[in-house]
């Protein structure tokens, strides 16, 4: 099953990402965690990522395009895959299709914007392994630890409230037409973001299986 999980930064897209991922056997591939692993590494695209990145914008559609090329490549993502953060402008899905890639169901996690800026003001990220938490809604065992690997937790230097409404506009600008390209071709479902993670869950789930 190749997926793709459409919405807002901070609609949770990344925490469904990851339950797919156990409960379909297939991997969750999140651009915006490859490229911070890149700046990490410090490579030539992560640096050259870095300032769209901090200032909240996107990065230019051929780096991130010849990313998920490379990805979808390998071996992993023969029985299927979930795309979290990507295609997030109309070029980029194009160039899914150009590569012969047919996608199967795009779920849309639809949460309202003022939800989104206080929600982004709790997400907690861990510095070595890129796992996410929220101070009130995912909530790590122990404080400021990550449960999977024992890193410490972090706030993204773009989820600081000011670099949350630049994402937000972009998101309206740029990603939400995405909407209607996979409306038109009848694979959208679209899914209210729940106050309770095991509720989105649910319909997250129910919404695969229709
Ligand atoms: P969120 O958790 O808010 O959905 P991500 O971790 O997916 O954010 O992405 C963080 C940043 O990485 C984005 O603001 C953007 O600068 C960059 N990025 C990630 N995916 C893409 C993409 N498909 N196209 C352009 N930029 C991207
Ligand atoms: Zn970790």
């Amino acid at each position: 099953m190749n997926l793709i999980l459409l919405g807002a930064p901070g609609a949770g897209k990344g925490t469904q990402a990851e339950i797919i991922c156990e409960t379909y056997k297939i991997p969750a591939i999140s651009t915006g965690n490859i490229i911070r692993e890149a700046l990490k590494s410090g490579t030539e695209m992560g640096l050259k990522a870095k300032s769209y990145m901090d200032a909240g914008q996107l990065v230019p559609d051929e780096v991130v395009i010849g990313i998920i090329k490379d990805r979808l490549a390998q071996d992993d993502c023969k029985n299927g895959f979930i795309l979290d953060g990507f295609p997030r402008t109309i070029p980029q899905a194009e160039a899914l299709d150009k590569m012969g890639i047919v996608i199967d169901k795009v779920i849309d996690i639809e949460v309202p914007d003022e939800k989104i800026v206080q929600r982004m003001s709790g997400r907690r990220v861990c510095e070595a392994c890129g796992a996410s938490y929220h101070i009130l809604y995912k909530k790590p065992e122990v404080e400021g630890v990550c449960g999977k690997c024992g890193g410490t937790l972090v706030q993204r230097k773009d989820d600081h409230p000011d670099t949350v409404n630049a994402r937000l506009k972009v998101y309206h600008e740029q990603t939400e037409p995405l909407k209607a390209y996979y409306s038109a071709q009848g694979k959208l479902s679209v899914v209210e973001g729940q106050e309770e993670v095991a509720d989105t869950t649910k319909l997250t789930l129910a919404a695969l299986k229709a």
